[in-house]
């Protein structure tokens, strides 16, 4: 049993604040008086949404430029508060009443350049995701990622090499495109671009790219930086490097640098809470749910309350 107050209707979870409900980054339709959206990653929005939106005004415009129709939004209601989550820019925790519930959606657990993090604050009940909520996936230092990146795309200089640097389009691409604004000539992928000029709207200093490219013929020889989508151009450039949190399982040419909290900071976000009950959401929910539970807290996975089509058989 999930506690008091917050449900599963279908896939999508549901909490009650003050005689409302709010359905949070519902995936399918839903019938709730408010859609919280916590950022603006397509895993967490859908395509209409009919129901007032909560959300701040960056992932509504975000969200907007991504395709999604949204009729109606407000930043904040009487007994909703949303806190800056430092996932991507606009992404936000929800939480309901005096300290009741904490959603988090996606979070960071520490700063990456222009990019905060989460602060732990005490709340009854904690609804936390668990994308690396697996005992292997602890990030090293910001710091020592980006020496050997620096370190990689020197050599590829020296060598007259071109540089392709690839991360998600929304959220790293932009920390990629700020933490190696230096390096010249400096080239965006549209689909980049497009997403950096949002962030220059709103004040996040990214540089200014020397050219922008559509197509992959566009690149001339090196050397130059070309910061890219996850897996664009990784066959045409001489050198790739991709930066995500799965590096840690040691994939070729990819470096650890996430937008999420790692296994040690979600463990040590939860401590800092101290919540009297814990849901644990996407990702490696039961584990992390089994790892708190051995650490005395009340927690379960929300995964566990979803209903098999394989119970029905
Ligand atoms: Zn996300």
């Amino acid at each position: 049993m999930l506690p008091y107050g917050i449900s599963n209707v279908g896939s999508n979870l549901v909490i009650k604040s003050e005689g409302r409900t709010i359905a949070l980054d519902p995936v399918t339709p839903v019938s709730a008086d408010l859609i919280f959206i916590s950022h603006a990653h397509f895993d967490h929005l859908m395509k209409k949404i009919t129901s007032p939106v909560i959300a701040s005004k960056e992932t509504v415009e975000l969200a907007i430029a991504r395709g999604v129709k949204i009729s109606e939004f407000t930043q904040g209601l009487d007994g909703i508060k949303l806190v800056d989550s430092g996932h991507i820019l606009g992404s936000m925790a929800l939480i309901t009443g005096k300290n009741e519930t904490m959603y988090t959606g996606d979070f960071a657990g520490r700063p990456r350049g222009f990019m905060g993090r989460l602060e732990p604050k005490h709340v009854k009940n904690l609804i936390i995701e668990s994308t690396y909520g697996k005992k292997e996936y602890v990030f090293p230092s910001i710091a020592s990622v980006l020496k050997m990146a620096m370190n990689a795309v020197s050599k590829a200089y020296d060598a007259g090499l071109g540089v392709s640097l690839h991360g998600y389009t929304l959220g790293k691409a932009q920390l990629i495109s700020y933490f190696f604004k230096a390096w010249k000539p400096l080239i965006f992928d549209r689909k980049v671009e497009n997403i950096n000029k949002i962030y220059r709207a709103h004040g996040i200093a990214l540089p200014e790219p020397d050219y922008v490219v559509d197509q992959l013929t566009e690149l001339h020889n090196g050397p130059y930086l070309y910061v890219a989508p996850m897996y664009r151009g990784v066959n045409v450039c001489p050198v790739n490097i991709s930066f995500t949190g799965w590096a840690i399982k040691g994939k070729n040419s990819s470096l650890p640098i996430s937008d999420h909290a790692d296994h040690d900071e979600l463990i040590s976000f939860v401590k800092a809470i101290n919540p009297e009950n814990v849901v644990t959401i996407h990702g490696f929910d039961k584990e992390l749910a089994r790892e708190l539970r051995g650490e005395g807290f009340k927690a379960q996975a929300f995964g566990d309350q979803q209903v098999k089509i394989s119970d029905f058989i």
